[in-house]
């Protein structure tokens, strides 16, 4: 922390996603899906968010690019409370912002390449700076002979990185991954994780990730918090939460690893 921050008294530089007291509920009967959950996500990291089915994983994630809105407290990205943007403001901070998920998403109908493009047909680009950003992209992730491929003809490892490549079309500093290996063998996993941790090292790129499996945070997260019933039990750094972590929602998971 450099002197000016720690006078602010917040390391606010460093902190890329913050979330202050967030409740959401879906409804006034229903129980809240998020209860008064604060955390913050530093830039660079990789951040894992774990619980189980029914925890708040996807509702926090949709909270983060403004899919949903809270019933309770904020929501920030780079210190921007997403609750006063205008609709344009939130298109603009979405581009910042890639996505990918645990069925992929990708268009059938569309190639490979045609894929990739999608994102960058919203944006100025011409139609040569599209063709060299998508081979650049390609390249990237490894699928520079799969171009003209369609999604059908894809092993679901190629899907994914299909899929990453897409969300790094507009060049987000921000990657959002909802159980984005959960329809992977261990091989496909360890191999998309393992892209993953390099696009984080190589482009300074911060990556959420919401997942079930404490396997995926051991192998690629930094720190980790964890959600029990909408709420946050604990979060640290991956070897506290593996040594010492106590709560025993997070007991429950690291006693499933596959040792
Ligand atoms: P997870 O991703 O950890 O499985 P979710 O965020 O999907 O958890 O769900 C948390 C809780 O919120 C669950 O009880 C779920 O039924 C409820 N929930 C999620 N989405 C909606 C929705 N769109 N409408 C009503 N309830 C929802």
């Amino acid at each position: 922390m450099t002197q000016e921050e720690q006078t602010l008294g917040r390391d606010d530089a460093n902190t890329v996603v913050r979330l202050t007291a967030v409740s959401k509920r879906y409804s006034d009967s229903a129980a809240a899906a998020l209860d008064a959950v604060s955390l913050e996500v530093h830039r660079g990291e990789v951040f894992g968010i774990i619980g189980r089915s029914g925890a708040g994983k996807s509702t926090l994630i949709r909270l983060l690019n403004a899919l949903e809105q809270p019933s309770e407290g904020q929501v920030e990205i780079d210190g921007i409370d997403l609750a006063g943007l205008s609709p344009a403001e939130l298109r603009t901070l979405r581009k910042r912002i890639g996505m990918i998920f645990q069925n992929f998403g990708l268009l059938s109908s569309r190639t490979v390449a045609g894929n990739v493009a999608f994102p960058l047909e919203l944006t100025a680009a011409t139609r040569a700076e599209r063709t060299a950003k998508v081979a650049a992209l390609l390249n990237r992730v490894g699928l520079s002979d799969f171009a003209d491929r369609y999604p059908a003809q894809l092993s679901g490892g190629q899907k994914q990185r299909v899929g990453i490549a897409r969300a790094l079309a507009t060049d987000p500093d921000i990657l959002l991954c909802d159980e984005a290996t959960s329809a992977l063998d261990p091989e496909t996993t360890r191999s998309v994780l393992g892209l993953l941790r390099e696009l984080n090292r190589e482009l300074g790129l911060t990556i959420v990730l919401i997942t079930h499996e404490m396997d995926v945070v051991k192998t690629v997260c930094d720190r980790v918090a964890v959600l029990d019933h909408g709420q946050l039990v604990e979060t640290g750094t991956v070897a506290d939460i593996f040594q010492s972590g106590s709560h025993p929602a997070t007991r429950r998971m690291l006693a499933a690893l596959s040792l």
